[in-house]
């Protein structure tokens, strides 16, 4: 391994190509420990893809009824041009697979298709990305694409869990649920009923 040989000599940067070379040659990564140069991996079109378990997403565990399960995930570099005809760079992010979250009406397990696929426009700065968010004057930016601040080693596992996150549902809920409900939003049993019943 030529490549490894001469890595210690390699700044993070070049390592981190270095590693993305051959996460595509052997077409499976682990995304935990995986880091990129945002800017590099657009400019230079790369690919990286693999499957991370669910419960490796740390940031998940408070909205799933348990951690079971596999996802698919990829990461693609590009650059394209944005709605004012500016060449920019990009990443593209693919999740999918299944999660179980809780209902939140009756707390039960809820299958949930995960499905991500967004584009995130990279830029040089917080203030860049505030300032694009604020000019309301420039409905292009204002319908624009999400951002994100480039970053010399960008956690590939922070960018998958973040998308995953702002996929999920608001509130999540079986369209019927299985246990009896109210629709006036009413327990089947008024907790006053429960409370009259101890004091005998
Ligand atoms: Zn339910």
């Amino acid at each position: 391994m030529e490549q490894w040989a001469v890595s210690s000599a390699l700044t993070a940067k070049g390592k981190n190509n270095i590693i993305a070379r051959l996460c595509c040659a052997q077409d499976k990564m682990q995304l935990s420990g995986f880091f990129i140069d945002s800017q590099e991996f657009a400019r230079t079109a790369r690919h990286a893809e693999g499957q991370i378990e669910v419960r490796a997403l740390a940031r998940l565990a408070d909205v799933l009824a348990d951690d079971e399960g596999v996802l698919d995930w990829s990461l693609d570099g590009e650059l394209a041009k944005d709605a004012l005809g500016q060449e920019q760079a990009w990443i593209r992010v693919i999740v999918s697979g299944e999660l179980h979250l809780s209902c939140q009406r009756c707390l039960l397990p809820l299958d949930f298709a995960l499905a991500v696929d967004n584009r995130l426009m990279l830029v040089s700065s917080e203030a860049e990305a505030e300032e694009g968010m604020l000019d309301e004057d420039d409905e292009a930016l204002l319908d624009g694409p999400d951002l994100i601040v480039a970053q010399l080693e960008q956690s590939a596992l922070e960018l998958v869990e973040e998308e995953i996150l702002l996929a999920l549902p608001l509130i999540a809920r079986h369209e019927a649920c299985a246990l009896p409900q109210h629709d006036d939003g009413k327990a089947a049993v008024s907790p006053f009923a429960a409370l009259a019943k101890l004091k005998h």
